[in-house]
């Protein structure tokens, strides 16, 4: 069978990969055996998310009633019933559904109602609980499939630990990642010389170590030093696949997907308050689109703003409120950097001015004249190559230029 749960926590505690844990603990206990834990993260711009949009699905060999009961007693048990936004969800199915509609909750938007058609399509038990919106992503985990699956080992902490300050050794951590980067990433942030893999929120989670495989995770976590976790659990995950994306064309693209796609520089670009700074992307057809590179981006915004008009580049991130939030840049093709200014003068060889828009220019010490400009070219500080956003500002779903660029998305069915 293979149980999909969902929307347990809230911002006050819970995560349902805790929850997952603690469930699959019992699941062993009552004599199932676990075939395999999924941690898929579903489109990251839905409105009702907690953090990271995360769904969870338990493979195990056992009784699918009893299945059912433990794991709705355990999301009764566990869940943040109190959290206005908290809506579980519980489903179990015998076998594992097509992906069409895990691909939907992933790179799209659905409704409850289409949640339930497709369960009770299935075949499946399932319970919602409250306006039982959870159970949207309890069927997408179900229902996913993983063709570039990664890691993910989650510790976590003592419940009387919950909401205090968690302790760990730095130092560790920049080891762990010094040992075992790139079969894990993320860990730390090199760049920035921060961790990033241990979360500052009131949930039980101490850290959760990223990587290609349960082997590498493990290998990482072995040179942590933290407070003693109470529990840890290996989940296989579509994170840091970009599965999220699908293919996209400038003028056409829809609020709240995630899309890669293929523009021209079109103007300066330019830095605005906060420090965020806005590329004007113009497409084959003259369509443009403004592509943001936000404040915790840090020094991805330098990539950005080295750009020039005419540089062709191919861009990832979510198109949201009317612009494409930056996660990856591909310079494809670089313009001539150039600059105009009044030209030296050929009598008396002194720098030109302006005689006016559209007059040329005209020398103010002999009265000579020219209409062209001197163009500066000036020597580019990138080269052509990918770039991403450091550790710290990365999405769950993006892949990490570490794990290599390739292969591109499957285009959209709706374009
Ligand atoms: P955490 O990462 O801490 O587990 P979360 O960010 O996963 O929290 P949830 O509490 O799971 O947030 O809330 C997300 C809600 O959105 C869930 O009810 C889920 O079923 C629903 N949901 C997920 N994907 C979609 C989608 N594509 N369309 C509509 N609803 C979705």
């Amino acid at each position: 069978m293979i149980i999909g749960i969902d929307d347990t926590d809230s911002r006050e505690g819970m995560c349902t990969t805790y929850l997952g844990a603690v469930l699959i603990g019992r699941l062993e206990e009552a004599g199932f055996t676990v075939r395999e834990a999924r941690l898929i993260r579903l489109n990251p711009n839905v409105r009702f998310k907690t953090r990271g949009n995360a769904a969870i699905a338990i493979e195990a060999d056992g009784d699918l009633e009893e299945g059912f009961a433990l794991a709705c007693a355990a999301v009764e048990e566990l869940a943040e019933f109190a959290g206005a936004e908290t809506n579980p969800g519980v489903a179990v199915v015998g076998e594992r559904p097509d992906p069409a509609f895990y691909h939907r909750a992933l790179q799209d938007f659905c409704t409850i109602p289409e949640a339930e058609e497709v369960l009770k399509r299935w075949g499946a038990r399932y319970q919602g609980y409250k306006n039982g919106r959870g159970l949207i992503g309890a069927a997408a985990a179900i229902a996913s499939d993983l063709p570039d699956g990664t890691a993910e080992l989650l510790a976590y902490r003592d419940p009387s630990c919950w909401g205090t300050p968690r302790q760990i050794d730095e130092e560790s951590f920049f080891t762990a990642e010094a040992a075992t980067f790139p079969q894990t990433w993320d860990t730390v942030d090199t760049i920035n010389n921060t961790v990033v893999c241990v979360p500052h929120t009131p949930d039980p989670v101490l850290f959760g170590i990223r990587g290609v495989s349960p082997a590498w995770v493990t290998l990482a976590r072995s040179y942590l030093e933290t407070e003693r976790p109470v529990l840890e659990q290996i989940y296989r995950t579509n994170q840091g696949t970009d599965a999220h994306l699908v293919e996209g064309v400038i003028g056409r693209l829809l609020e709240g997907r995630s899309y890669r796609l293929d523009g021209t520089v079109a103007a300066v670009p330019v830095t605005g308050q906060g420090g965020h700074v806005s590329l004007l992307l113009e497409g084959a057809d003259g369509a443009t689109l403004a592509a943001m590179a936000y404040e915790p981006t840090k020094g991805f915004r330098d990539i950005v703003r080295a750009l020039v008009p005419g540089d062709e580049v191919s861009v990832t991130g979510s198109y949201k409120g009317g612009s494409l939030n930056l996660e990856k840049l591909q310079l494809r093709a670089m313009a001539d950097a150039v600059t105009r200014r009044p030209p030296l003068c050929a009598a008396c060889n002194r720098r030109m001015t302006s005689a006016g828009r559209g007059q040329g220019y005209k020398c103010r010490h002999c009265g000579e004249r020219s209409a062209e400009p001197e163009v500066v070219t000036h020597q580019r500080s990138l080269i052509c190559g990918w770039y991403e956003v450091p550790s710290m500002a990365r999405r769950h779903l993006a892949k990490p230029l570490c794990r290599g660029t390739g292969p591109t998305p499957e285009p959209c069915p709706e374009q």
